[in-house]
């Protein structure tokens, strides 16, 4: 596994990491998710990435990444990355959500208790809040580390003007804006327009999400739709979504994979990571032998012309659908 430096922090994190959002809850299987994290760490992905709500039910992904860090990863610790955050719905009242001081300070304890953890190494604001005032959220992170309670501090979907004052605002409070952690894909490819320009001009690392569009662009519905994926349960990712036309367009991405000696999901991965500002491509995963597959992305990073237009090509013609 090769690994990036995160922006100009001193971090190197791994071009692939792996996230619990989906498939680490409490209705999942245990020993798949042991089966999992373990081969992961074992393949030389160093860094897990949860947030409060993850499950279902929230809360859960993190119970269950604790009980395996007990059973198996406790003496790895230094050799671990473990990021969470704080900005979506987590529990009733007015102060499960957002941006405000109150919640992050409490949603962290809470995390870190669930896991099982003294510190995370990374605590993120997971979304801009416009109701709270931009110097709250940012001071409450830097008390979060001055605590010692995060060791790197990072925000999530953040449009690039408020990502530029929140990061002037954590270099001032001696508590640098470690990562930006963005959606970004093959069809979603938002951060190109200002996002990565601020993140290069800071020297801010990206970790990007979803980079797999949530399974779209894998094998998993070239032909139809498996009843054991995430678009048969219907609510991250709808079933509407898979249209005829839609998977016409996927096999054409296929075959270029195929020309390049990659699975879709690989020329998804290497496609992201062919992005310069990209440090790590955050995938996730229903079963070991996907996350042994992404990780063979890293293997060819490289796109020639020609490639890169057919892509667009394809990808033009998805964004009509
Ligand atoms: P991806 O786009 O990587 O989609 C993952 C899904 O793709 C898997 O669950 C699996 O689908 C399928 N898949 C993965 N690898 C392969 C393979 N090699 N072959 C075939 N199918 C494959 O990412 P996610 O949407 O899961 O997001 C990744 C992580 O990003 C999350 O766990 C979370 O940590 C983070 N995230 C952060 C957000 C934020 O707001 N900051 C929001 C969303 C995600 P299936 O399960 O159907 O088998």
């Amino acid at each position: 596994m090769p690994y990036k430096r995160c922006g100009r922090s001193g971090l190197l994190l791994p071009r692939i990491s792996l996230g619990l959002w989906h498939n680490f809850g409490g209705v999942d299987s245990l020993e798949n998710a042991r089966t999992m994290i373990r081969g992961a760490f074992d393949r030389g992905i160093t860094h897990f990435d949860l947030a409060n709500n993850y499950g279902p039910p929230a809360g859960s992904a993190e119970s269950t990444f604790g009980q395996i860090f007990k059973q198996d990863l406790v003496p790895y610790r230094d050799e671990l990355i473990i990021s969470s955050k704080a900005g979506y719905d987590m529990w009733p009242g007015p102060y499960g959500e957002w941006g405000s001081r109150k919640y992050l300070i409490a949603s962290l304890d809470q995390s870190l208790k669930r896991m099982g953890l003294e510190y995370v190494d990374i605590f993120y604001s997971h979304r801009f809040d416009p109701d709270t005032p931009l110097e709250e959220t940012m001071g409450a992170l830097s008390s979060i580390v001055q605590q010692g309670k995060a060791l790197y501090v990072g925000i999530s979907s953040y449009p690039p003007e408020q990502t530029k004052k929140a990061i002037e605002l954590l270099r001032k409070a001696g508590t640098p804006c470690l990562i930006h952690q963005p959606s970004y894909s093959m069809l979603n490819r938002w951060i190109e327009d200002g996002l990565t320009q601020v993140l290069d001009e800071e020297g801010v690392g990206c970790i990007v999400f979803s980079p797999l569009a949530q399974g779209l662009l894998t094998n998993r519905y070239l032909s139809d739709i498996p009843s054991d994926s995430r678009a048969s349960r219907n609510h991250f990712l709808k079933t509407e979504r898979i249209t005829n036309e839609l998977q016409q367009q996927l096999r054409a991405l296929n075959d270029i994979a195929g020309n390049r000696g990659q699975s879709l999901a690989q020329m998804a991965l290497s496609w992201v990571l062919h992005n310069p500002t990209v440090t790590s491509a955050l995938i996730g995963a229903s079963r070991l032998e996907q996350i042994i597959d992404c990780i063979a992305s890293v293997e060819n990073e490289q796109f020639d012309d020609q490639e890169l237009r057919a892509i667009d090509a394809i990808v033009a013609q998805i964004q009509t659908l």
